[in-house]
């Protein structure tokens, strides 16, 4: 079994799914005793979204530069980072690491495609639903269309992310104001929601409405769970 690292604690609500996520799978693959072999990097998100919000990329890049690695120095096999936001810096780390980066997008995408998804809407942070580094990415390597919210339905989306959901607060209002956005593009032609912020499956359940909901955070966490277990990875990837 592979090794994996993790980097995480943006926020550690969703890190501790992806670990637990991951531990599931791994047993429900393999029974027994067994569990993942796994590192976690885990940083301060106080100092993470103030730099986020100031806009100081070059230092968010520095951090999980060095974040990854020490990751690969500890041991990891291949590196995964537990944020959609911060996968705009997805190719500073790949070009500073020599083990492979395990993008959030190439595990959505193979979902998109699986699940024969040609429109499908993204929700996130502003930074993830305003700027191209994930939807391109997913565009690219699912050809579906992807479409984003509005600006308000934006606004709310992200303010509840870090208002409320990175610190572990799930409120009824906010999750009946996702749902009105959901809605709101399924009958704009959206097939599916991709949950693109590792926290919002927190607030929003697929058993919550009658459409299809794409969690990254499920499926990234599990699709890492299937690397490490290098045939199962390779059946996944050709099936
Ligand atoms: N975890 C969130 C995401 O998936 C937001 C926190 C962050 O900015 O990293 O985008």
């Amino acid at each position: 079994m592979k090794t994996i690292g993790l980097i995480g604690g943006m926020s550690w609500e969703s890190s501790a799914l992806y670990y637990q996520l991951i531990n599931q799978k791994i047993k429900s693959l393999l029974g027994g005793h067994h569990s993942a072999k796994c590192i976690l990097y885990s940083l301060d998100f106080s100092v993470i979204a103030h730099l986020q919000h100031q806009g100081e990329w070059n230092q968010l890049s520095d951090i999980l530069i060095e974040a990854a690695v020490n990751l690969e120095n500890a041991g990891a096999d291949f590196i995964a980072l537990c944020t959609n936001t911060m996968h705009k810096l997805a190719p500073d780390i790949q070009s500073n690491i020599s083990v492979p980066f395990f993008h959030i997008s190439t595990a959505t995408a193979k979902v998109l495609v699986d699940n024969q998804i040609n429109t499908a809407a993204l929700l996130g942070t502003k930074f993830t639903m305003e700027q191209n580094f994930l939807k391109d990415e997913l565009e690219k390597e699912s050809l579906a269309t992807i479409i984003i919210p509005d600006e308000n339905q934006r606004n709310d989306i992200h303010r509840i992310i870090y208002d409320e959901l990175v610190k572990g607060e799930i409120r009824n209002e906010s999750r009946l104001r996702y749902i009105e956005i959901m809605d709101q593009l399924i009958e704009s032609g959206a097939q599916g929601i991709i949950l693109g912020c590792t926290e919002i499956g927190m607030l929003v359940k697929s058993t919550d409405v009658p459409y299809t909901i794409f969690d990254t955070t499920t499926i990234h966490a599990e699709a890492c769970a299937l690397m490490a277990l290098e045939n199962e990875t390779l059946d996944w990837l050709n099936k």
